[in-house]
């Protein structure tokens, strides 16, 4: 079989699927505080017509898929929908994307379904700024869903990412960096992209993964890289001298990694998005919903894959917007 390759050469294995667009917090960086016009039910992928997306982008070369959103668990039986892609046969791995505050009653039902890895959304680890960023006043319940994943150790590794934002994240970046030694979290810093639906983002606000790191040297000494074996991986991950402890750092506006992307994105509603910064979709629920067969929608993702773009271009003049919020992309 051929593998899925862009124009660039690039050979795509990882799939985000966003199964909502709706959201319990409103991070300041990514929704507005009275909430966006949410998707109307019926053009909403089912369960089923998401897996059917899924098996067919396996069958064609896609081996990674991370359930994101909005909040994915907001929506209704989302281990259900674990279950059906778990038994996906050539997917080699499977995660849920969450700010984790239903975690707490979901974690068990999410591992039992045959979840193995988790990435929590969180940051900061004081209250009133926990507050402050997310517009809910809800650290406690995420902490306590944090708490309820360690009873589950089949899901591992736990990856915890916090937004970095100048004069905001830079007084937590020790507490973060204690975190991932006292826990077996592994802490990602990720750099403020211009994906927010109120369009605050400003350069100025960027906080870069180069100067948290410098942070963390200060107390800690030099931070000992980790070498990936996976050479897409977004994150540059570290630990510390004495081997305890795992800080990450996804640097997508100070160090573009999009020569290594193998990602693409499905959208709550179907839509198949080669770059988080597209400003076209390829609508793969019409294909679902008309009477095509499967080799029409494995056609038509090959196409879309093989006009991937290039680059974000981020701090570029010909950068342009998405036209859709994080939140509505699925991030
Ligand atoms: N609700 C889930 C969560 O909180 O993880 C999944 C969706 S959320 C959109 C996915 C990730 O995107 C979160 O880690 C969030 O912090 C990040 N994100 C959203 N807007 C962003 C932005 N403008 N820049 C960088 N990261 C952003």
């Amino acid at each position: 079989m051929e593998p899925l390759v862009d124009s660039y050469g690039r050979r795509i294995k990882s799939m985000r699927i966003s199964v909502t667009d709706k959201c319990n917090f409103r991070c300041t960086y990514c929704m507005p505080a009275e909430g966006l016009p949410w998707l109307k039910k019926a053009e909403i992928l089912s369960y089923e017509e998401i897996e059917h997306i899924a098996r067919v982008a396996v069958s064609i070369g896609i081996e990674q898929i991370r359930l994101t959103g909005g909040e994915p668990l907001v929506r209704r039986d989302v281990p259900e929908l674990v279950r059906l892609l778990r038994s996906i046969e050539g997917l080699h791995s499977l995660s849920v994307t969450t700010n984790g505050i239903l975690l707490k009653h979901q974690a068990r039902a999410l591992a039992e379904a045959g979840l193995t890895r988790i990435n929590v959304s969180l940051d900061s680890l004081l209250r009133e700024k926990f507050a402050k960023v997310t517009r809910r006043d809800q650290l406690e319940h995420v902490l306590a869903g944090l708490e309820e994943l360690e009873h589950h150790p089949s899901i591992h590794p736990i990856k915890i990412n916090a937004v970095a934002m100048r004069g905001f994240s830079e007084e937590e970046v020790l507490d973060f960096a204690k975190l991932s030694r006292n826990k077996a979290y592994s802490v990602r810093w990720i750099e403020f992209m211009p994906l927010d639906a109120d369009q605050a983002w400003r350069k100025e606000d960027i906080l870069t993964g180069a100067e948290i790191k410098q942070i963390i040297e200060t107390e800690y000494g030099p931070l000992v890289p980790i070498i990936s074996k996976d050479p897409a991986e977004t994150a540059r991950r570290y630990t510390f001298t004495d081997g305890r402890g795992e800080v990450g750092f996804i640097n997508p506006v100070s160090e573009p990694f999009c020569a290594s992307c193998d990602r693409i994105r499905l959208t709550a509603d179907g839509q198949l998005r080669t770059c988080l910064f597209a400003t076209e979709e390829t609508d793969l629920r019409a294909i679902l919903r008309s009477d095509a067969n499967d080799e029409a929608l494995a056609n038509t993702i090959r196409q879309a894959v093989w006009h991937k773009e290039l680059k974000h271009y981020i701090g570029d003049k010909r950068f342009k917007r998405a036209n859709r919020s994080m939140s509505m992309i699925g991030g």
